[in-house]
């Protein structure tokens, strides 16, 4: 059953999921969900029907799209509790319609000032486990989400934090209906939940199990965290008791009787209180006529999603659909092969960013791309001659794994300003530990740096972690008129690059590229693809050398375009991860221009 059927078919029963009354009485909550939107007046997307909701209002009460983004964003850490939050951090791009100038705040959690080069090796030498290294203070980066939240609002917003907050404040207080997927989510994690007791007492029934679809989650504590965080501001996350108290539980995670001891981690007051959220000059670059901009290191993203299409810009791709989808694989293959290679926190390594991104880098890859599939792993290029850098040693293959752990979401204003946000907790609940009393889940996005000591991406105090996350904004003619992003890992990377390929070059319109299918190259012996893919491409594809791996989904999009006569649609999934929602300030139905695409040749 789809999150639809369950919003609309069953009623809620109420469980008070973190024990204290609520200060707000009312009935529980429901709301419809639909993919996709057309209408005017700005909109929203996201993965989940309450934090849409709570952008539309902020955007009906005046708000521009950063306010929106960041009512969204606090809404999500309530409703998708186990993607999103306080407890995590994320990418920001922001386009201003006044000057038609894009910005990015990098909210990517740092290691700690005491984070060691070896922190993840055991005593043989050898990288730990990689769940033993999840569950454990020592993979719980410093969070970036609120101090992104307070940036944007400071250079961007039109409204106080205290104003975008509400709305999150109040689903928190009334609770929300537990849909499938988050109670699948529950029950496939209850045993790394229970192992922490805030976070058992957050998302587990007192009995121990997992509360069913329907029930009514309530979050009173995240509630007066966001009521305190609206009085004193998004410093005071860092430098008053809720920095301390995140320093106490990664120093000493409070395991559960029997559940084992998590190990600790360095984090201290410090840390927290020397956290900020760097606003930096977006990667971007052109593809089919549309300027595109995407975020620089931290995140491999922007670099890897460009570099995909330089490769690609010196092909007919709107010709024949096999040819274009093998070249679409094997331009992946080597960007991966260069994104492994090469990207990294830039205050730490050397990276050659200008030349990964530049035209004359794609085509010296391109020429690389024969009649067969390259064999796996590709070796990466040497884009130093094109812009700078230094060279580091690669990890060959593909490090990150393909589940939907992240959340996008995007919001426009009718004013024509523009956000394209991708944050996380890294892996689903994150490290599993909530901090007490607050409401919310620290993240263990350490674990996105490479374990071995040595590589770009291996761990180093201060530094931040790579990541895939690829939240992106395309304009024509200076306009912006899309956005898109996903979660999944490094499939996010691939499907913001297929989403956007599949409506520049294959003519589709957003809601079409975002329902079609999908498959994910990144240097690896086998292409990660959706069945329908497969049963579409598979054979055609074999026979010039690609294997393909099934796999239920890959990504869930988000995304908005503007089409003509100043209207808007947003969409999202229909089905991938349950479906997500997407809404406009003012609908307008049936929507005419279904099947038109804002983006063509
Ligand atoms: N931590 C991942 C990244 O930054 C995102 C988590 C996921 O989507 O699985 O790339």
């Amino acid at each position: 059953m789809n999150r639809t059927a369950l919003r609309s078919g069953l009623l809620a029963a109420t469980v008070s999921l973190a024990g204290a009354a609520p200060a707000v009485a009312a009935g529980p909550q429901s709301l419809p969900q639909q993919p996709v939107a057309y209408g005017t007046g700005g909109g929203a997307a996201t993965m989940s029907p309450y934090a849409t909701a709570s952008a539309i209002d902020v955007l009906k009460q005046g708000g521009n799209a950063v306010d929106a983004a960041v009512a969204a964003a606090a809404t999500l850490g309530v409703s998708e509790p186990f993607v999103a939050g306080p407890g995590g951090g994320g990418y920001f791009v922001y386009y201003r319609a006044k000057d038609r100038k894009v910005f990015t705040i990098d909210g990517r959690e740092t290691a700690p000032a005491g984070a060691k080069p070896d922190m993840f090796l055991g005593p043989d030498g050898k990288p730990v486990d990689f769940e033993q290294a999840v569950e454990s203070g020592v993979s719980v980066g410093v969070p970036g989400n609120v101090a992104t939240w307070g940036a944007a609002l400071k250079r961007f917003g039109r409204k106080p934090l205290a104003s975008v907050l509400k709305p999150a404040i109040k689903v928190a207080r009334t609770g929300f209906e537990l849909d499938t997927a988050l109670s699948g989510a529950i029950e496939s994690n209850r045993a790394k939940l229970a192992r922490f007791p805030a976070s058992k007492r957050l998302f587990l029934l007192p009995d121990g199990q997992t509360p069913r679809p329907g029930h009514l989650l309530k979050n009173p504590d995240l509630a007066t965290t966001y009521e305190q965080l609206g009085r004193r501001g998004t410093r005071w996350f860092y430098t008053g008791p809720i920095g301390a108290a995140i320093a106490r539980t990664v120093q000493h995670p409070p395991a559960t009787p029997g559940t084992g001891a998590a190990a600790g981690g360095t984090m201290t007051a410090r840390d927290l209180a020397s956290y900020r959220a760097l606003v930096q000059d977006p990667v971007t670059w052109t593809y089919g006529g549309y300027r595109m901009y995407g975020m620089a290191p931290s995140s491999s993203g922007g670099a890897t999603v460009a570099e995909a299409m330089n490769i690609l810009q010196g092909f007919d791709q709107t010709g024949d659909r096999t040819d274009a989808l093998y070249r679409y694989l094997e331009a992946s293959k080597l960007a991966f092969a260069d994104r492994g290679q090469y990207l990294a926190d830039t205050k730490y390594v050397s990276v050659p960013l200008s030349g990964l991104i530049s035209p004359a880098f794609g085509a010296q890859r391109a020429a690389l791309i024969g009649p067969r599939a390259a064999a796996t792993p590709v070796a990466p290029g040497d884009p130093r001659p094109f812009g700078g850098g230094a060279a580091t040693r690669a990890l060959t293959g593909d490090t990150s794994d393909h589940e939907q752990h992240t959340n996008h979401l995007v919001v426009a204003d009718d004013g024509g300003n523009v956000v394209s946000y991708t944050n996380t907790i890294e892996q689903i609940a994150g490290s599993g530990i909530t901090v007490a009393g607050r409401g919310f889940l620290l993240n263990n996005e350490l674990t996105d740096f490479n374990f071995p000591v040595g590589t770009a991406n291996s761990v180093a105090p201060g530094k931040r972690p790579r990541s895939s996350m690829s939240p992106t904004i395309v304009t024509k003619n200076g306009r912006a008129i899309e956005a898109i992003g996903s979660p999944g890992g490094s499939t996010i990377i691939t499907t913001v690059l297929q989403t956007l390929l599949n409506q520049i070059d294959f003519g589709m319109s957003l809601p079409e590229a975002i329902e079609a299918p999908r498959a994910s190259q990144r240097n690896a012996a086998r292409t990660d693809a959706e069945a329908r893919f497969i049963n579409a491409y598979g054979k055609a594809l074999e026979a010039r050398g690609e294997a393909f791996n099934p796999t239920d989904y890959i990504g869930i999009a988000a995304g908005l375009s503007f089409l003509p006569g100043d209207r808007l649609q947003t969409a999202t999934e229909a089905w991938r991860g349950g479906g997500g929602s997407a809404m406009v300030v003012t609908p307008e139905n049936p929507d005419p221009t279904k099947g038109v695409g804002a983006l063509s040749r």
